[in-house]
């Protein structure tokens, strides 16, 4: 029996890692409806997170990824690959997320996600962010928001700042219909080291190179489709989207989802994407969690809610112990993220 699977039949995991999230989105909960409901998934994007992502400022930044770092440790979740975008605070942006998780303990990548809907200088300055923050020695790939908002030469300048740094792209793909032309944008492009988030709208031979991330109930709540991630020859990650940092719920949904169109669905398939979150942040293995369940086995699991995580070690550290954070008081943390949720409603009003 190898150590994993022993420790999996004793209650225990290395650390959970969430392959594609939005630190930034956390103070979003509550916040002031769109003028109208959103009618589709450009709608969604126009009226909700392009809104939000316009309004935030470094402050609001920083306890948000407090809020999602910690929510993140307590689901046992010790390693996050995050996409960023704040376009009225640009600079600097990405050292402010990874200080924040650092405090709390859980390790991050994170990235600038370019776009040109903000006009070329956002582009540019969104580039530049992802250059001083590499350069500096940060965790970080290089963001792309999507084709379908950057020109080509956004598109090229990206794929190149990331080789020059030795990094992948880390790029929304064919979310939603809006996208369809990202196989043609990217094709040439695209690196085995890119992160692909969603895929729903690909061809099966698309011929992407790069790990494609699912967030199942992302698509769910957009209503984008369902990208049926086991026909891709990639491998396939999986991340939450924004919505939490709980991989061992996203892991029930993604069973959830493959059964819903296929009987036959195994959660071992659902299991072995939660898995893939090992090879892209491998220092996640070396981290303990020890759960309110065992066996952690997918069958069990796929059929239990409410698994808790008990006790997080990273480092030889504890960073939760008895369900408690040890770093910071949560306490403290979900008081001034509220804080800055006000404020930032505020200014959506
Ligand atoms: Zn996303």
């Amino acid at each position: 029996m190898s150590d994993l699977t022993a420790a999996l039949e004793e209650g225990s995991t290395p650390g959970l890692v969430c392959a594609h999230h939005h630190l930034y989105s956390a103070l979003a909960r509550g916040m002031p409806p769109p003028p109208h409901i959103p009618a589709d998934f450009r709608d969604v994007l126009e009226m909700v997170w392009w809104r939000l992502d316009r309004a935030l400022d470094l402050e609001m930044i920083e306890w948000s990824a407090k809020l999602a770092a910690l929510e993140a440790l307590e689901a046992g979740c010790t390693a996050i690959i995050d996409h960023h975008e704040s376009p009225n605070a640009i600079d600097g942006s990405l050292t402010v997320i990874a200080d924040a998780c650092a405090e709390v303990g859980v390790r991050v990548n994170t990235c600038y996600g370019i776009t040109d809907r903000n006009g070329p200088d956002g582009a540019r300055r969104g580039l530049a962010e992802n250059d001083r923050f590499l350069a500096a020695g940060g965790r970080g790939m290089v963001g792309i928001h999507a084709a379908f908002t950057c020109s080509d030469d956004s598109l090229a300048a990206a794929a190149e700042l990331a080789e020059n740094h030795g990094v992948g792209v880390h790029v929304h793909v064919a979310e939603g219909v809006d996208d369809a032309e990202a196989v043609s944008r990217l094709g040439e492009l695209s690196r085995d080291n890119w992160l692909l988030v969603h895929g729903v709208h690909l061809p099966d031979d698309h011929g992407l190179r790069g790990t494609i991330v699912h967030n199942p109930r992302s698509n769910m709540n957009n209503a984008v489709g369902y990208a049926r991630p086991s026909r891709f020859s990639n491998r396939v990650a999986l991340g939450t989207d924004g919505i939490g940092a709980d991989m061992l719920e996203e892991f029930r949904v993604a069973f959830v989802a493959a059964r819903a169109v296929d009987v036959t669905a195994s959660p071992d398939t659902a299991w072995s994407w939660l898995k893939q979150g090992w090879d892209l942040f491998p220092e996640a293995r070396g981290d303990r969690v020890t759960w309110s369940y065992k066996p952690m086995d997918p069958w069990h699991l796929a059929y239990t809610p409410t698994v808790r995580a008990i006790d997080v070690e990273t480092d030889g550290d504890y960073v939760v112990r008895g369900g408690v954070a040890t770093r910071v008081d949560a306490d403290e943390v979900r008081a001034k993220a509220r804080e800055q949720a006000e404020r930032l409603f505020t200014a959506l009003r």
